[in-house]
């Protein structure tokens, strides 16, 4: 009786282990196993989607970042040179102009002195170190050039992002408006102040650059002079006209001083003779 049940076992073993051998047989192997059961770890995860990245880097350039933009366009910098030498030249032959007729005329050794003295002194050396602060803050000072930021470069215009992810010129393209608001297609940033109606922004074929209370580019100084009252450079600007036409005014006014104090009829005795 007990021989049958142990035919049964030994039939069963054999087809359990056939039916073992079989799935042994349909299992995928370890490796791939693994990864269709396995939960993906972090690494894992950075490591495809940087894949992913790279195999459509070719393709798309997201800009996230400000810094990520194509670098604005190159000013004219020979041309801005000559002007802003030309305009030192100018500035310092007036300064040694205006010093140098005042100092002869009234300042030198017989001319006048006393009150008359400090006061055309200190007029004239005053309004030429003014002048010349004025020329260096023309020179290297902000005029108000709109910087780019996350705040002025973002969001980026649809067709203007799509056009640089895919690599394209932007040369056909006019600024872009929405809102109230100018994207400059030169300077990749949005223009402040546009809601507020303020159209003062413009970009400076020569400096290349957006200014915010733009009035001109200068041929003589070689900068965008710009900013309202005296803001920006703009005070700079009106200060060294104004010293100008001070110095000029000073030297005339020494002058016609000098020569009703000492008409020049009036000779002054040489110096150690007497009588
Ligand atoms: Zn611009
Ligand atoms: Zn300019």
């Amino acid at each position: 009786m007990t021989a049958v049940p142990a035919k049964f076992a030994v039939a069963a073993a054999v087809v359990a282990l056939a039916a073992a051998q079989k799935t042994a047989v349909t299992i995928p192997p370890n490796a791939q196993l693994t990864r269709l059961l396995s939960v993906p770890s972090p690494d894992d995860e950075s490591s495809r989607m940087l894949r992913v990245g790279d195999e459509e880097d070719d393709i798309c350039h997201p800009i996230t970042r400000w810094e990520h933009l194509p670098p604005l366009p190159e000013p004219k910098r020979c041309e801005m040179r000559m002007e802003a030498s030309g305009g030192t030249v100018l500035v310092l032959a007036l300064v040694a102009v205006f010093t140098g007729m005042t100092q002869g005329v009234a300042l030198g050794p017989g001319k006048l002195t006393g009150a008359w003295w400090w006061l055309f002194f200190c007029l004239i050396y005053g309004e030429a170190a003014c002048a010349i602060g004025c020329l260096l803050g023309i020179m290297w000072g902000d005029p108000g050039v709109v910087k780019r930021s996350e705040e002025t470069c973002f969001p980026i215009p649809a067709e203007v992002a799509d056009r640089l992810r895919r690599g394209l010129s932007l040369e056909q393209m006019g600024n872009v408006t929405e809102d109230g608001r100018t994207y400059c297609i030169r300077c990749l940033l949005w223009r402040p102040g546009g809601l507020a109606g303020r159209s003062t922004v413009h970009h400076c074929g020569t400096c290349q650059r957006c200014v915010v209370d733009f009035d001109h580019h200068c041929g003589v100084f070689g900068r965008c002079i710009a900013g309202d009252g005296f803001a920006g450079n703009m005070g700079y600007f009106k200060t060294i006209l104004s010293m100008a036409a001070a110095g000029a005014i000073t030297c005339i006014a020494a002058t016609f001083v000098e020569f009703s104090v000492n008409p020049p009829g009036r000779h002054h005795p040489p110096y150690g003779k007497h009588g």
